[in-house]
């Protein structure tokens, strides 16, 4: 006679119910838009959940539609993520600082039913919700206000419309590859693509996020999770909190450095997640007070290259570990993490530092592999190539699309990577970022990772110039740190024996504002075209 074990399908609904269980009086924090913080805890966060699915139910959404959020973090959004996705509906996070033309192409491509959005949102809908014709339903996620209401014919408001849904609500089962949330990449160029993810691929994913050798993430941390939840579900990290029993703290829209550190300590914050700008912020607010980290013992950085330098101040100021993550949209994002191994135990400070300073080894669950120009797998450590990945949580259409995004059942990243014999991955370069000098290929993250260590320097960025005998150039464009006046010659000569001589920038550039996306990442597209004629002479 043949065994088997039961078969119970991997839900969001089942991470919300496990938290409200298990876990009912941990506290939930969020900081809200009129100043306040609020407090809940995992247990009514569950039955809120549940009553705003039911009242999505009985506006008339069903099975795998979408529901869009324009949101920073906070608790209805928390609520809104549990609901929509528990219900069986598709959670359709937006980037609220879009440009309006891509927000409306999201929403209609999306072909969203309910957008539910925050007050300060409130004169971008009044202006573009005519132009959303599939929406059916607006609402406001806040109290009811009549001024409001004259904004948007028909708007709804989050408190009244919870109250409509019923408080004992029960979480329909779904197949596990039912799908869960939808959120569109950046799209610097070409439209915005959307990619849908699965009940299935998020549990997976946040599985991964909370071991040891990931975020490492317990029932005992206090999480502030400052990466937005409208970019990758906020790298699965309230669906991990939920798995743990962890506590969670959702900061707002008080994202600058003295908020932050506030947060820290009120709440007595152990793990946060961010992107390495959104860190700067805290680390000048860190060095002008004498308050300290509090119980801040480790942080996440992805998004974009954590610089050295920020590393070893967390470290050896602080006593906070980074921990290097690189993903993307299409990845869930989840796609390397850094924690060393058993057999660097014995390395030296030095060794250790620059160790963590590459984006690490891919998790159990996804696969990298490196290509060269050809199509063919490089396997030498010392080469770059296109990095490929496929796992469980990897997405292999977008959303809407008949043709695959593979190419031989591998999605392209983009990126331009090393691999070393460990398996560490280092990213070298957007593949269309990188700069290209006499044939040769510079790192425009490596340039900026050392820009940003010079004393004077706040943020930089590197771009291929076009040149006329060289193809590219480098060219540096920095922002001052506070009180400072960088100074070009000075800066270039920073670069000596840091990387080789024809990898030194021919320019250095200070501009007042290093204009970054809400996802941490330089337009660079637009700095190439402003800057292209630059070494033509
Ligand atoms: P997005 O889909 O908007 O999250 O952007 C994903 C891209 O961000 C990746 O393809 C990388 O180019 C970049 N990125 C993410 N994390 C890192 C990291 N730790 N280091 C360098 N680049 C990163």
């Amino acid at each position: 006679m043949s065994g088997s074990m039961m078969d119970m399908p991997l839900t969001i609904s089942s991470l919300i119910k496990h938290a409200a269980q298990y876990h009912p009086e941990t506290e939930v924090v969020s900081a809200e838009l009129d100043g306040s913080v609020q407090t809940s805890n995992w247990k009514t966060v569950e039955l809120r959940s549940g009553q705003i699915a039911s009242a999505l139910t009985k506006l008339g959404v069903t099975s795998g539609q979408r529901v869009a959020t324009i949101a920073m973090n906070n608790m209805r959004h928390l609520e809104l993520y549990f609901g929509i996705s528990g219900a069986g509906f598709v959670c359709h996070t937006i980037n609220p600082r879009l440009f309006p033309e891509q927000l409306i192409y999201i929403v209609n491509h999306a072909e969203d039913e309910v957008v539910f959005f925050e007050a300060p949102f409130l004169p971008l809908i009044a202006k573009l919700h005519v132009k959303m014709p599939n929406v059916k339903y607006f609402v406001l996620m806040g109290p009811k206000n009549e001024e409001q209401a004259a904004a948007v014919p028909g708007l709804m408001f989050y408190d009244e419309l919870i109250k409509t849904g019923y408080e004992g609500y029960v979480w329909p089962d779904l197949d596990e590859r039912h799908p869960s949330s939808l959120c569109y990449t950046s799209g610097t160029t070409g439209n915005p693509k959307g990619v849908q993810y699965t009940h299935r691929s998020t549990v997976l994913h946040s599985l991964t996020v909370i071991a040891p050798d990931s975020c490492s993430i317990s029932a005992r941390d206090s999480m502030l999770v400052v990466v937005p939840m409208f970019h990758v579900n906020a790298w699965g990290l309230p669906y991990a909190s939920a798995i743990t029993g962890a506590k969670l703290v959702l900061p707002g829209f008080k994202l600058d450095g003295d908020s932050l550190l506030e947060i820290i300590h009120d709440q007595a914050v152990s793990f946060a997640a961010g992107v390495p700008t959104i860190w700067a912020g805290l680390l000048s607010s860190l060095a002008a007070s004498d308050k300290g980290v509090g119980a801040l013992n480790r942080t996440i950085v992805g998004g974009a290259a954590c610089p050295p330098s920020m590393m070893a101040i967390f470290r050896d100021q602080y006593g906070v570990d980074v921990i290097h993550g690189w993903g993307m949209t299409e990845t869930s994002p989840i796609g390397t993490i850094n924690q060393p191994l058993k057999k660097h135990e014995n390395l030296s400070k030095e060794q250790m530092a620059t160790l963590r300073t590459h984006q690490g080894r891919p998790p159990y669950g996804v696969q990298l592999q490196l290509v060269d120009d050809d199509g063919f797998v490089i396997t030498d450590p010392q080469k770059q190539g296109a990095l490929q990945i496929r796992g469980h949580w990897i997405v292999d259409h977008y959303f809407g699309q008949e043709q695959s995004a593979l190419e031989n059942g591998w999605f392209d990243t983009g990126d331009i990577a090393t691999i070393d014999q460990d398996g560490f991955m280092t990213i070298c370069d957007r593949a269309k970022d990188v700069i290209k000098s006499g044939g040769e290929w510079i790192s425009s993250v490596e340039l900026e990772g050392i820009a940003v260590s010079h004393p004077d320097v706040s943020d930089a960025a590197a771009i291929g110039v076009p040149h006329p005998q060289w193809d590219e150039r480098p060219v540096l464009l920095v922002k001052a740190a506070e009180d400072a006046s960088p100074d070009e010659a000075d800066i270039l000569t920073y670069f000596t024996d840091k990387v080789a001589k024809w990898q030194i920038p021919d320019r250095v550039i200070v501009v007042e504002d290093m204009v970054r996306n809400a996802t941490g990442k330089i337009p660079k597209q637009d700095l190439r075209k402003k800057y292209a004629g630059l070494l033509s002479d």
